[in-house]
């Protein structure tokens, strides 16, 4: 089956692609967007260099019909899910989103409602536009890096004016083994300190709710949940978090969650392995004087 992956040079991202896109095709193609080097051997590798621009959905449909594309496979990120449906429109294809099992068949396994339910489908015949959940496929090794035909975009009736890079520091959250949460019961942005030191000690990074980036405490960049990041660490502390079905959703493939949390009721503990009730403030200084003890 003719299987195309269109995703950026992210090896992690690409590599679970690979894997998905391996049930049906020996080397799928790709089509990496923006810079970057891309690892891995494929068919055929092109490369659209401005992932902004406004033509990209109508660029890639016209390469998909024209090499007959049967499945095609994006991430479940901001990017992938960005360009999927843009693209599904283009060809007048389905497209199913956030899927978390597909088998040789054409069976599909997708979460629904911000993963509170699961539902199964199969594919008659394509072209069927997929994204793919994070973490839910192990990442082929991609050996080797790639050259890249430029993809033409056409003209552009839309000008990108300024495009700004989201700051980053220390792990990516969607690749953290430990993270550590903090919501609105940690009360104001420089409590946010305690947090990024307890993760600091443990290779971590720090994540925030909506709560907690809805009051400014936090970038948008580092909310978790159904409208924030998927993420799917060893251990996740939720700290002076709620536990809202919203946040759940983004935490539903962490294998360890420990809530910290004042409230002995809150929702969050019947996610949680582990609970400590109590205020964060005596909680968090224990664990990072535990943490430092034992490093
Ligand atoms: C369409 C939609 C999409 C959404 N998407 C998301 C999403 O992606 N991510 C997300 O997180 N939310 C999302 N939400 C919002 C979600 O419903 C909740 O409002 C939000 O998660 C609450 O954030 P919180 O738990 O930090 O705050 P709160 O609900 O206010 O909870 C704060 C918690 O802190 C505890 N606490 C207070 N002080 C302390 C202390 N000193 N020590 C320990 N614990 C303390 C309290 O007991 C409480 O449990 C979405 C909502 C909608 C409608």
């Amino acid at each position: 089956m003719k299987t195309l992956i269109i995703e950026t040079a992210n090896p992690k991202i690409v590599g679970e692609l690979v894997a998905v896109g391996r049930l049906f095709s020996a080397t799928p193609d790709i089509v990496v967007l923006g810079p970057g080097e891309l690892s891995g051997s494929y068919g055929a590798a092109y490369r659209v260099a401005d992932t902004l621009g406004a033509n990209i959905g109508s660029a890639l449909a016209e390469l998909i019909r024209k090499e007959g594309y049967e499945l095609i496979l994006l991430s479940a990120t901001a990017i992938g899910a960005g360009i999927a449906g843009p693209l599904a429109v283009c060809l007048g294809a389905p497209i199913l989103s956030e899927v978390t099992g597909i088998g040789t068949d054409l069976s599909i396994e997708r979460s629904l409602y911000g993963s509170k339910a699961v539902a199964n489908y199969k594919l008659e015949a394509g072209p069927l536009v997929l994204t793919i959940k994070r973490k839910y496929f192990e990442a082929a090794v991609l050996e080797g890096s790639a050259t890249t035909i430029d993809l033409p975009v056409g003209p552009q009736r839309i000008t990108l004016l300024e495009e700004i890079e989201e700051e980053r520091q220390g792990v990516p959250l969607e690749d953290a083994e430990v993270i550590v949460t903090g919501g609105r019961g940690i009360g104001a942005a420089e409590n946010f300190a305690i947090l990024k030191e307890m993760a600091g000690l443990v290779n971590g990074a720090v994540g925030a709710s909506r709560g907690a980036v809805d009051e400014g405490w936090m970038p948008p960049g580092a909310q978790i949940g159904q409208t924030g990041k998927i993420v799917a660490p060893s251990v996740y502390f939720a700290v002076g978090v709620s536990g809202a079905s919203q946040h759940l959703a983004g935490i539903s493939n962490a294998k360890c969650v420990v809530a910290i949390n004042k409230d002995n009721e809150a929702n969050i503990y019947k996610r949680a392995r582990f609970g400590i009730v109590g205020d964060y403030k005596k909680v968090v200084p224990a664990l990072i004087k535990a943490l430092k003890e034992n490093a």
